[in-house]
């Protein structure tokens, strides 16, 4: 028993050692995706973590860690040594709008040190071939004639599919049948098999499948169109003006990671982000990159907190069920 506690000492102090920063990274880094593999959170995490580990010096390894709308992944992070080596990757769903949705037993603002705000994604109205509907206009008249409610694909409650899916609801008056994966790669299988009806995805997410025609796209909830699927129109184009998100993404490590650690990650991911191959990939998804000025991890938790005061009444307002 006593020898237990010994080594459980001694893992402490050496794990306390790993967070000097004068030889920050001397070993692998692990990126926590708590979205599931081949999804729009994991794919963004790994067209990162390919040069940001360049920039580093260390493997970046990506675990994904699912459920709850990402909340699961989050508690991950918030629970890892604030070392440098823990960083997690999320978005306005699970940085924001699961802390007005679930008991998370974590402070999403003061159990986590912000390191960088990621490019953003305009969401995409898509459905499964056999909807007959051509159009937005069309699409909607035909949920709307539904005897029952369409079902419709979500990474969960309070994931960034779910929200879009609520603001649609919202704004249209058409309910949908939520339902809810570990992400939205394994909602996006189900609705190539036709298992599903609609979806209201991140565009890079679905881009792909709309190119092989294997879905149908009808928007994009954006001002202007995606420059890299310039053919599908806006939502205000397509009839649903007003009808506008954009996911935000960020980096982020446990609350109490060394300054200099946040800014050798502030750095990497900036630079990666500079990277003109590396934004090719990510413009070519339909994402949009950040501003110069806001990348610091200041601008991130200012526009996180920004965030938390705008959607939490909104959302709250919902009543969200958790299922
Ligand atoms: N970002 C999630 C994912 O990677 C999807 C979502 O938030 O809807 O699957």
């Amino acid at each position: 028993m006593r020898t237990a506690v010994l080594v459980a000492l001694l893992g402490l102090l050496l794990s306390c050692g790993g967070a000097r920063a004068d030889n920050y990274p001397s070993h692998p880094i692990t990126i926590i995706v708590p979205f599931a593999a081949g999804g729009p959170t994991d794919a963004m995490a790994r067209i990162l973590a390919e040069r940001m580990q360049n920039k580093l010096g260390q493997t970046i390894l990506i675990e994904n860690v699912t459920g709850a709308a990402g909340s699961l992944g989050v508690g991950r992070v918030v629970r890892a040594p604030p070392d440098g080596y823990t960083v997690g990757i999320g978005h306005l769903g699970t940085h924001v709008a699961n802390g007005a949705i679930y008991r998370l037993g974590y402070d999403l603002v003061t159990d986590l040190e912000p390191v960088v705000l990621l490019p953003s994604n305009p969401m995409i109205i898509v459905s499964k071939n056999a909807v007959p509907a051509k159009t937005l206009k069309e699409l909607i008249a035909w949920l709307k004639a539904r005897p029952a409610p369409a079902t419709a694909g979500t990474a969960g409650a309070g994931s960034g599919s779910h929200i879009a899916g609520l603001y649609f609801e919202n704004i249209t008056g058409v309910p949908l049948q939520f339902v809810p994966y570990r992400g939205t790669a394994p909602a996006m299988n189900d609705l190539v098999a036709g298992q599903i009806d609609v979806m209201i995805d991140q565009t890079s997410n679905s881009i792909a499948q709309v190119r092989a025609g294997t879905i149908r796209a009808y928007a994009v909830t954006d001002e202007k169109r995606v420059a890299s699927a310039s053919d599908i129109p806006t939502t205000d184009e397509a009839g649903l003006s007003g009808f506008h998100m954009t996911l935000w993404s960020g980096l982020w490590v446990p609350s109490g990671t060394p300054k200099d650690v946040v800014t050798r990650l502030n750095g990497a991911a900036v630079d990666t982000l500079n990277d003109p191959a590396v934004r090719m990939k990510l413009e070519n998804l339909g994402l949009q990159m950040t501003p110069a000025d806001r990348l610091s991890p200041e601008a991130l938790g200012a526009w996180q907190q920004a965030e938390i005061a705008k959607w939490w009444p909104m959302i709250r307002a919902a009543h969200v069920q958790v299922e």
